[in-house]
């Protein structure tokens, strides 16, 4: 960047300015500042230059045909529907949880290795000692009147001490104890868990002699504090309720995904971000009530639902990027995307370590090439020829292995600046105008001079400077225009837009249909194609 910030004073290429093909490129322009950018992508505390990440790991997509919980779990007493299938060898008690239509929630707040020590639990309206699963909970004969509980491991256990010091239960997490809040209204149901405060209860597991942090919680009250992490409270309804049937959708669909922690759920990007009460604003709330208990199904299943940031102009088939084919993930050109640019360059060098590192024995890199394209654009192979072989990557590999975050990108031996009709022109550059100042900074108009002594008059927003050179970035569809020719210069520049994994609805893009008059149920179909708003009730057991 400071080689091109030297360029752009000696290079005042006006006759280029005539030939429409004048740039100029700021540092901020790496970041993808955009004036199209989400005002509050999470929780409005962010950085607004980044967007969050990909929202689950590609190695979900392992996981993506797995049948829904619906169908692993032994169907549990529903005499309504169901009467002649009910299996004997659910425990009599385990039956009595189902209390409602409600479906609740272990989600690890602190586990493995954030695991703790010590958990304090305030509640003003007092505990209730349950136990539970999935499907409901129960009052135990264990009542207490202490509004501060404490847990601390014992003796391998999570054990919970009332306020006076008085060991009330041993052994919590394991035997499905929960301490919930006593409020009569389930949606005055709230707690603080080591100071922060969450909806219904909480509970514990103990490894390596730390405590497992788990707040036990209903569907509807944990999507209530997802959906403003997931997509900025200040967007369009009909794209928060998309967000919210998206979120509700994942996770019934991922109840058990982190068994071996006894937990169903993370608060991270793995999962869903959530993080609580926190998290709750009227418009997200307004958004979780008008779709509750609303899930999108494909042929009669509830999805996956995979969702990002930005598309970069195109979504991708889910096989194309993981293992799995999911029919109702399909690329597609994003007729609804925002831009979202990114840029980063690698040495020849650099990228023989990381060839070293993955252990592909290829020699010195030499070159480097986009070898093949989805007919949306989007990159499907990459290859590397090295002084003594070739290795190619596919799927999500493209992505960690040259750190890009779309696959929306093209290289090229030079580097890249904004396009001229880019949509995010960012610049940095301060270009002096004799006697008025800096364009930019109040000057509406000036005049170029041309190398042929013609002069014009031009928005001073419109002005761009290069020195010859450098190369106009790739707009969304990279694949127009532009050329894969292998790279072989001493760096290699990579430039693209988008941000995600590519796979299912981009969040911007649902925003940007919201705006235009879309509603939840068209912009869902939009991106998941063949889908339909189905019931959680039909498929709880
Ligand atoms: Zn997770």
């Amino acid at each position: 960047m400071k080689r091109f910030t030297k360029v752009l004073c000696v290079a005042l290429v006006f006759g280029l300015l005539f030939a429409g093909l004048v740039f100029a490129e700021g540092d901020e322009a790496e970041t993808g500042a955009d004036a199209e950018e989400p005002a509050s992508q999470q929780t409005g505390e962010q950085d607004l230059t980044e967007p969050q990440e990909q929202t689950e790991q590609p190695e979900d997509a392992e996981t993506a045909e797995q049948p829904a919980q619906e169908e692993e779990t032994p169907p549990e007493t529903q005499p309504q529907e169901t009467p002649a299938e009910t299996p004997a060898q659910e425990p009599a008690e385990e039956r009595e949880y189902r209390t409602d239509e409600r479906t609740y929630l272990w989600i690890g707040l602190a586990y493995g290795s954030g695991a703790v020590n010590r958990i304090t639990l305030k509640c003003s309206d007092g505990f209730l000692i349950v136990k539970g699963n999935n499907k409901g909970w129960k009052e135990t004969d264990i009542t207490t009147d202490s509004k501060t509980l404490t847990i601390v491991p014992s003796g391998g256990q999570a054990t919970v001490v009332d306020e006076n010091g008085t060991t009330i239960l041993g052994g919590m997490g394991n035997g499905g104890y929960i301490v919930m809040s006593a409020a009569e209204d389930p949606e005055d149901r709230l707690i603080t868990i080591n100071g922060s405060k969450y909806r219904d209860g909480a509970t514990a597991t103990v490894t390596g002699g730390k405590l497992n942090v788990i707040n036990v919680i209903e569907l509807e009250h944990y999507v209530r504090g997802v959906v403003a992490n997931e997509m900025g409270y200040s967007y369009p309804l009909e794209a928060l309720k998309a967000q919210a049937i998206t979120a509700r959708s994942y996770a019934y669909r991922n109840i058990n995904k982190h068994k071996n922690y006894g937990i169903d759920l993370c608060t991270t990007q793995d999962c869903q971000v959530y993080r609580g009460y926190v998290s709750e604003h009227d418009t997200t709330d307004e958004a979780c009530s008008q779709t509750a208990g609303k899930v999108l199904t494909y042929d009669g299943k509830i999805t996956e639902s995979f969702y990002y940031a930005y598309s970069g102009g195109a979504t991708l088939n889910s096989e194309d990027v993981w293992a799995n084919a999911l029919p109702y993930c399909r690329g597609k050109v994003d007729e609804y995307y925002s831009d979202y640019k990114w840029a980063v360059h690698y040495t020849m060098d650099e990228l023989t370590e990381e060839m070293v590192s993955r252990g592909k024995n290829i020699g010195d890199v030499v070159s480097v090439q986009v070898t093949e394209r989805h007919n949306t654009g989007a990159v499907a192979e990459v290859t590397f020829v090295g002084t003594k072989g070739t290795a190619k990557f596919t799927k999500s590999t493209i992505l960690s292995v040259l750190g890009l975050k779309s696959f929306m990108f093209a290289m090229n031996d030079s580097q890249f600046v904004w396009s001229k009709d880019g949509q995010a022109v960012v610049s940095d550059a301060k270009i002096n105008v004799l006697g008025a100042g800096s364009a930019g900074e109040g000057l509406s108009s000036v005049y170029v001079i041309g190398a042929n002594g013609d002069v014009v008059e031009t928005s001073a927003s419109d002005v761009r400077i290069t020195n010859g050179t450098e190369t106009a970035m790739p707009q969304g569809n990279v694949s127009e225009g532009w050329t894969d020719d292998p790279v072989r210069s001493d760096v290699v520049y990579i430039a693209g837009s988008g941000w995600g994994h590519g796979v299912g609805m981009p969040q911007t893009s649902a925003r940007n249909m919201a705006e235009l008059g879309f509603d939840c149920e068209q912009i869902l179909q939009y991106y998941y194609e063949g889908t339909e708003i189905g019931d959680l009730a039909d498929f709880i057991q």
